[in-house]
């Protein structure tokens, strides 16, 4: 992955990476998504909020191909993805962190990242030093067994193995979930970093406030629903985001 500052910092508005409109999935009788609507725009970190079952893994599951979308477009690039298998998904630059890590738990911590770059043909070496720079354990734990790393350093690996497939965007479903917070702010502090490198990212989080902070912009979701959105410190601000998912007044 190449430094320099993100699309964000030039000048004009960069372009829409990601586009979501009127998207909806469900899971035999059960609506899971019936209106969602976002855009991630190139060098933006944006993340989606809401309440237990609102529906933001499916959302991050219907934009990786994992669920079939019932209605509604996925556009990456301009090029409609919905329907498209999920290896073309990634191969075209989107990838996924998902919830609960769902590392190899019986294969090496340098297994599982080349896992992640299984669709690439080429030197992994300048990718596998970028994640040992970003976390220095996995390669100091490179021959253990991934299933052996506390939560934590399971998410870590995690999100090497998606930066295997050198992704343009990443989402992630839920990094903070059960781990210790000072492992959850050095994963927040690396998500930074790759963002200030150049990498898009679309985050899912239960933790309402810290996702907003690292936010240049985010959506609530409600019921299936994209209800409200706007700039992360923004939203931080707003009393019913803060009455409604920051645990306020
Ligand atoms: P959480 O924060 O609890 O993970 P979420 O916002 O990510 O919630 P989803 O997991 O996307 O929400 O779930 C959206 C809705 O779809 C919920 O009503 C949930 O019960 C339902 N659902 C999710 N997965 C399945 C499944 N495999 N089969 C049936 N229903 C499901």
């Amino acid at each position: 992955m190449s430094a320099g500052s993100p699309a964000f910092a030039s000048v004009g508005t960069p372009p829409v990476m990601l586009r979501l409109q009127g998207l909806a999935a469900r899971y035999g009788a059960i609506e899971a998504l019936r209106d969602v609507n976002l855009e991630v725009r190139a060098g933006e970190i944006v993340s989606l909020i809401g309440a237990n079952g609102a529906g933001k893994s499916t959302t991050l599951m219907a934009i990786s191909g994992i669920v079939r979308a019932t209605a509604g477009t996925v556009e990456f690039d301009g090029r409609r993805i919905n329907g498209e298998r999920a290896d073309r998904i990634v191969a075209a630059g989107l990838a996924q962190v998902p919830e609960g890590r769902r590392v190899f738990p019986r294969l090496t911590v340098r297994e599982n990242l080349e896992m992640g770059a299984y669709l690439r043909s080429d030197d992994l070496g300048p990718d596998l030093s970028h994640v040992h720079e970003l976390f220095p354990v996995l390669e100091d734990r490179a021959g253990q067994l991934a299933g052996t790393l506390s939560g934590g350093e399971q998410q870590m690996l995690a999100i090497g193995r998606a930066l295997m497939s050198r992704p343009r965007l990443l989402m992630m479903d839920e990094p903070s979930m059960g781990i210790a917070p000072m492992l959850v702010a050095r994963i927040f502090e690396a998500v930074k970093e790759l963002n200030r490198e150049g990498l898009t990212v679309l985050l899912v989080e239960q933790n309402a406030r810290a996702a907003l902070k690292l936010s240049h912009r985010a959506y609530v979701l409600e019921t299936g629903r994209t209800t409200f959105s706007g700039p992360g410190a923004e939203l931080l601000d707003d009393d019913r985001i803060r009455r409604a998912y920051l645990g306020e007044g």
